[in-house]
């Protein structure tokens, strides 16, 4: 059961301590209170756990402190929605709202490789007006013959160029609990120069250990990508554990779905569980369509299917766009068919621009009587 509080109510007021008591009168119940700091808003809301069937939801709607107490009815315990009412109120990092109601795009490389490559690709973001990028450092590949990125050696001066060309937020894939450290180390030596999100990718998705250790710090938000094998409810239960090991700043990315089916493109696109995600949980949803297509393919109309994809993810309210692009694709060490060009990046943005309008006259639409 959750209790959610009404706004402004402060961790001590004694109102809020008698609510403590009374759900510990009940017999194996015990709570934990959690402060949401919220994109849209702050909100506190207290958690009751254990057998909350038998505990009657009218003593606690009475108190004064109190909005709404919804009852758990799915098992996401901590990412989901539970009822239409419990607000997505998101989070912000570093300056950048990401929420339910917002969408931010991150363009940026599949891997790092040289330094006079990031440093383009950010001024190209820059020049986009655009604060907000993907970097791999660390990359789970399939061959160990393959470029596994340069690892924690080229940290310093990514998060320098981060910096220097105004990138707030840089997302980047972990592929082991050391690596947090290494990243969290390289900001400090660093001073600070940007912020990181740090990126679960499909091949982890059931590493619980893993997903233990990002959900046990706080200092960056995480971006789970769906398990590309596997039901989306067991990519949801996976979130899950990120949540419940204390860390709700939490994005959930779709990123296609292994399957023959999906042919020609590398994945089956699946960015119709756009809204499924949204109404299932309280967060955010990106799309990747790079990693879902993975070529350059364009339409008889000329449009991209990367674009063309996109424009599917953002037209069903994505809150968050994963892009890879490069320099020159043609000798990127990783990825390089599925990425677009720096100059693509201009139409990319216009294309986004028309959709997302779109899709806010659709929503407005839905929420006239
Ligand atoms: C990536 O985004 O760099 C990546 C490896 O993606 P995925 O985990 O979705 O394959
Ligand atoms: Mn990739």
């Amino acid at each position: 059961m959750i209790i959610v509080l009404k706004p402004d109510v402060p961790r001590q007021a004694p109102e809020l301590e008698r609510l403590l008591q009374l759900a510990k009168s009940f017999p194996g119940i015990s709570t934990e209170v959690h402060r949401i700091e919220g994109a849209t808003r702050s909100l506190t809301e207290v958690y009751l756990l254990g057998p909350t069937h038998a505990v009657p939801t009218r003593p606690f709607e009475e108190l004064e402190i109190v909005e709404k107490v919804v009852r758990i009815t799915q098992k996401y315990r901590f990412i989901g929605r539970h009822d239409p009412g419990l607000e997505s109120v998101g989070f912000e990092h570093n300056g950048v709202r990401i929420s339910q109601e917002t969408l931010t795009l991150f363009p940026g490389l599949c891997a790092v490789d040289t330094r006079e490559h990031v440093d383009q690709t950010f001024a190209a973001l820059e020049a986009a007006g655009i604060q907000t990028a993907r970097a791999g450092a660390y990359k789970p590949r399939t061959s160990p013959y393959d470029f596994q990125g340069l690892g924690k050696s080229c940290l310093p001066w990514v998060f320098e160029l981060a910096g220097k060309h105004g990138i707030r937020i840089v997302t980047m894939e972990v592929t082991h609990e050391a690596q947090i450290d290494e990243i969290r180390r390289a900001l400090e030596d660093s001073g600070q120069p940007t912020g990181v999100m740090l990126q679960i990718g499909t091949r982890n998705a059931q590493n619980f250990e893993l997903l233990r250790a990002v959900g046990a710090q706080t200092e960056h938000p995480v971006l789970y990508k769906r398990g590309m094998g596997i039901t989306l409810e067991e990519s949801l239960n996976a979130c899950e554990y990120v949540a419940s090991g204390g860390n709700r700043r939490i994005v959930f990315c779709l990123r296609g779905v292994k399957s023959h089916l999906g042919e020609p493109h590398r994945n089956f696109v699946d960015f119709a569980h756009v809204p499924v995600v949204q109404r299932l949980t309280r967060l955010p949803v990106c799309i990747d369509p790079s990693h879902s297509v993975g070529r350059r393919g364009a339409g008889a109309d000329g449009i991209l299917d990367i674009l063309h994809v996109t424009a599917q993810g953002i037209i069903a309210g994505a809150n968050m766009l994963l892009v890879d692009v490069h320099p020159r694709p043609e000798v990127a060490l990783c990825d390089g068919p599925q990425a677009l060009r720096l100059d693509e990046i201009p139409e990319l943005v216009a294309d986004v621009g028309i959709v997302r309008t779109a899709y806010e006259a659709r929503r407005r639409r839905a929420a006239r009587p």
